[in-house]
Parts: C-alpha cells; sequence; structure tokens
C-alpha cells in the first residue's frame, strides 16, 4: 500500500509565496502532500515559477495573485483558494515588504504601507480563512512575524511595530479559536537569506552576524521546516506560540 503524505488532501495557502520564505514554505508544504495557492502582488513570471516547481516534484499548485494588503483583494484572494481548491486547511501569513528609515525621517507613507502589508494583510487573510476552517473545525494558521518584533532593531520602527502586532493578533486569534479545532502560531525568522537581506551592506551583515551564536544567516528552507511542523495533523497540542528560527539570536 503506497504511504500516504502528512497533508494529502488538504489544501494551503502561502501568501507572498513567489520568492524568499514564503516560495520555500510553498514547496515544502507541497513536498508533504498539500495542494498550494501561490500569492504573489506582483512578480507573476516568479510565482509561475514556484507553480511549475511544485508541479515538476508530482504536487499541485495555482496561482492566487493579489495584495494581501488591499481588503476586496484579500477576500478574493481566499474566496479563489477555497474554489480552486474545495476546502482551505493551511493558511501561512507570509507577505511582508521593509521600508527602513530611521524614525526622525519616517514618511507617513513608509509607515502606512508597512503596517498594513505585514498586519493588516494577515488580518484580512485570517478573517476570511477563519469562516471555512470554523465550518471544517479544523485548520491551521501560521504567521511569519520577526525577531525585529521581539528586540527591535533601529531603522526599523514600523517594521519591527508590524511584526510585534502579529505576535498579538496570534495569541488573541489563537485564544478565540481553539475550541474549534484551529490553531494559530506565529514563527519568528531571524536572518534569512533572501531579497530582503540581499540590501544589506557588508559592514551591517558581519554586525549581525557577530550577534547571531550560529554564526551564519538562515536559509529560507530552514523557516519552512518550521510551519511544516505547525501544519501537519500530527502537530496537536501547539497553538498561541511564537517559534524563533533564527540561531539563537534570541534567548
Ligand atoms: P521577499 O523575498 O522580499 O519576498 C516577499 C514576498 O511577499 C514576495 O513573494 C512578494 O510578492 C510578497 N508580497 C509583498 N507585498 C505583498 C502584498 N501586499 N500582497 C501579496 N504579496 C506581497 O521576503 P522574505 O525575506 O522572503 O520575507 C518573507 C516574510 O518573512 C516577510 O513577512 C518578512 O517580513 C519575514 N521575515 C524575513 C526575514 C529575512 O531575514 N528575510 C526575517 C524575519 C522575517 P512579489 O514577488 O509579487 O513582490
Amino acid at each position: 500500500m503506497e504511504n500516504k503524505l502528512p497533508l494529502q488532501g488538504q489544501v494551503a495557502v502561502v501568501t507572498g509565496a513567489s520568492r524568499g520564505i514564503g516560495r520555500a514554505i510553498a514547496l515544502k508544504l507541497a513536498s508533504l502532500g498539500a495542494r498550494v495557492g501561490v500569492n504573489y502582488r506582483a512578480n507573476s513570471a516568479a510565482a509561475e515559477e514556484v507553480a511549475k516547481a511544485i508541479t515538476a516534484a508530482g504536487s499541485e499548485a495555482f496561482l492566487l495573485p493579489g495584495d494581501v494588503s488591499d481588503p476586496q483583494a484579500a477576500a478574493a484572494v481566499i474566496a479563489s483558494a477555497i474554489e480552486r481548491g474545495g476546502r482551505l486547511d493551511i493558511l501561512v501569513n507570509n507577505a511582508g515588504i521593509i521600508r527602513d528609515t530611521l524614525l526622525m525621517r519616517m514618511s507617513d507613507e513608509d509607515w502606512d504601507a508597512v503596517l498594513t502589508t505585514n498586519l493588516k494583510g494577515a488580518f484580512l487573510c485570517t478573517r476570511a480563512a477563519l469562516r471555512p476552517m470554523m465550518r471544517q473545525r479544523s485548520g491551521r494558521i501560521v504567521n511569519i512575524s520577526s525577531v525585529a518584533g521581539v528586540m527591535g532593531n533601529p531603522g526599523q520602527a514600523n517594521y519591527s511595530a508590524a511584526k510585534a502586532g502579529l505576535i498579538g493578533f496570534t495569541k488573541s486569534v489563537a485564544r478565540e479559536v481553539a475550541s474549534r479545532g484551529i490553531a494559530v502560531n506565529a514563527v519568528a525568522p531571524g536572518f534569512i537569506v533572501t531579497d530582503i537581506t540581499q540590501g544589506l551592506t557588508d559592514k551591517v551583515k558581519e554586525g549581525i552576524l557577530g550577534q547571531v551564536p550560529m554564526g551564519r544567516f538562515g536559509q529560507p528552507e530552514e523557516v519552512a521546516e518550521v510551519v511544516a511542523f505547525l501544519a501537519v495533523p500530527t502537530t496537536t497540542y501547539i497553538t498561541g506560540q511564537v517559534i524563533h528560527v533564527d540561531g539563537g539570536l534570541v534567548t
């Protein structure tokens, strides 16, 4: 008899799955048998490549374009996932941007763009996803926060506020829906090699590495591994938690 994959028959949506950490999460969940909705905002070529990689590996993917910070678009992303997949079991709120600058120079736009994408986007997608999950009496939501939301980071007051907000959001929603069989957790990555960290100067990178006990940046796949752990049916008694994937940066 063929061995059943842990997420066989399940449908997952990963926001911001065209690149970086979201891409790795989408590939990982698909490798465990989930049909995966690949959300992205603008980079359709990259998103198509992710969907192709999933299909080539023998799983199923569908594209879900849409800006998660826009209420109508976020609702449409989730509605389209349910229409395409027939159900929704896993939502990973991963889409995120940075607009780094010192607070004295931070514009209203810098603040709003980061808060609406990183925090409001998660709220909009989660609200839409909870309805089918409540009906099913099962579901997993994983929010991608950041060490910046726990320890702060100069030049990232907007980003740190959004990521800290995501932790409070995670804990509150976890309490609201635990009795319905839905688990809500957060993962807080440290410095992971993606387009976001690519832009850092060598001096800044060196400074960061000096603070990371493991002495290296993380890989997107190392974050995806923990998201998968929180998503599989065998993880049954964890909700409202923040799991750090940061090489020991925050202890
Ligand atoms: P990335 O490589 O820059 O990728 C960002 C992804 O988010 C892309 O797929 C992008 O889509 C999508 N996106 C951005 N705004 C969106 C919107 N409004 N609606 C839908 N999709 C949107 O970023 P990353 O480094 O992988 O980061 C992923 C998540 O991990 C973010 O929440 C980030 O804050 C968090 N994180 C990252 C690190 C790190 O060191 N890299 C550390 C801690 C936390 P397009 O391709 O279409 O632009």
